[in-house]
């Protein structure tokens, strides 16, 4: 069952959580909700969930209007981050519990029960208290519990958030498995980008109350739509420079940005990520950017290689394969020669803008195209 979001806007007060937001989790997607703290992923889950109403703008599941619908009649599991099971209730009577006050049959609830604590992979412990778990284990529990009514649309805020780091990984996986298993269309709030990518059919990323970009995984990392996303994602550099007559400098090369030939003069940022920085021991033609090594870290499957500009003593990181760096035998504070492979360009100074509360790009808006670099 799908759920399309129309211009749903919300403000508590004077404050806007919620701006003007649209988006479509098609039937079976798992689509994520992806933006830093505060920017109005758990506002627009409780307004899907029917446990927060819009002041504008309307929620549909599969054509039909539900905006006024109660959270009863809506058909949607929903699990928090910190989902409190009834710590007096076992595993299995937990997860019955809904049906239970749904007056569902006694053997009907032993039946979905049991399908759903083997669905959860935790066989043999329906006995348990949620003391008697670990925390990846209670949220596998609080999973099961929101799925025994058979939902048509499943929300989940943050659910691995107050998880330890492997744990988040091995449930992600095993989210990913079960999802695919079930098939129920799924929306995930999460501020983590690399939880959104490996998730996620869809990501939504949200930013200050608004829509900042929606796309595939791909799509979004290949090509950020805005400063913002640039940012969030992290593991860029950053360099802010001026747009003259669609040229921006960086160092001692020229960046050509056609879109805005006619500029006369404008500030800009623009952003190339650490592996399409290449690090030349020679100046040539595109390789005109000198740089000092700073630091050298070999730890990992590729070389982090810490440089400053020598013109501006600007910071710029580069990612180089193992082969690469040892060829270039790289030494600390050496002079070496830096090529920026792809570079993206925003008009604006990459700030937010004034009011904290409206849109955050400042950029030229839309997709730019992948500037060229002249040497
Ligand atoms: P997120 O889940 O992305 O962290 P939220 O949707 O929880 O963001 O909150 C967005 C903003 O709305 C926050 O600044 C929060 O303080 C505010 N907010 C959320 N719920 C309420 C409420 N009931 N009353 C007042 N402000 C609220
Ligand atoms: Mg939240």
């Amino acid at each position: 069952m799908s759920i399309l979001i129309n211009n749903v806007s919300k403000s508590f007060g004077n404050f806007r959580a919620l701006d003007d937001v649209s988006f479509e989790a098609p039937t079976g997607a798992l689509v994520a909700l992806l933006g830093p703290s505060g920017s109005g992923k758990t506002t627009l889950l409780r307004i899907i969930a029917g446990l927060e109403v819009a002041d504008r703008g309307t929620v549909l599941q599969e054509q039909e209007d539900i905006t006024s619908f109660s959270a009863r009649d809506r058909k949607i599991g929903f699990v928090f981050q910190h989902y409190a099971l009834f710590r007096h209730m076992t595993v299995a009577q937990n997860i019955g519990y809904g049906l239970k006050v749904r007056k569902t049959p006694k053997e009907k609830i032993r039946e979905r029960v049991d399908e759903l604590i083997k669905l959860i992979r935790l066989d043999g412990m329906q006995g348990r208290y949620p003391s008697q778990l670990s925390g990846g284990q209670r949220q596998r529990v609080a999973l099961a519990r929101a799925l025994a009514a058979e939902p048509k649309v499943l929300l989940l805020d943050e659910p691995f958030g107050a998880l330890d780091a492997n744990v988040r990984q091995e449930l992600r996986k095993w989210l990913r498995h079960l999802h695919d298993e079930i098939q129920v269309t799924s929306i995930f709030v999460t501020h983590d980008q690399e939880e959104a990518f490996e998730l996620a059919d869809r990501v939504v990323v949200m930013n200050q109350a608004r829509v900042e970009q929606i796309g595939t995984p791909d799509e979004i990392y290949d090509n950020p739509a805005t400063p913002f996303v640039y940012s969030f994602l992290g593991n860029v550099n950053l360099f802010h420079g001026r747009i003259r007559h669609g040229r921006l400098g960086l160092g001692n090369t020229e960046v050509f940005v056609p879109e805005h030939a006619t500029t006369p003069d404008a500030p800009a940022v623009a952003y190339v990520r650490p592996h399409e920085v290449k690090v030349r021991v020679r100046a040539n033609a595109a390789a005109s950017i000198p740089a000092t090594i700073q630091r050298v870290n070999s730890a990992g499957p590729t070389v982090q290689l810490e440089l400053t500009r020598v013109d501006d003593s600007t910071p710029l990181t580069a990612e180089l394969s193992k082969e690469e760096s040892s060829e270039l035998n790289l030494t600390i504070g050496a002079t070496v020669y830096v090529e920026l492979t792809k570079v993206r360009v925003f008009a604006g100074d990459g700030s937010p803008p004034e009011d904290g509360n409206g849109p955050a790009s400042t950029g030229s808006g839309g997709t730019p195209p992948a500037a060229a670099v002249s040497g």
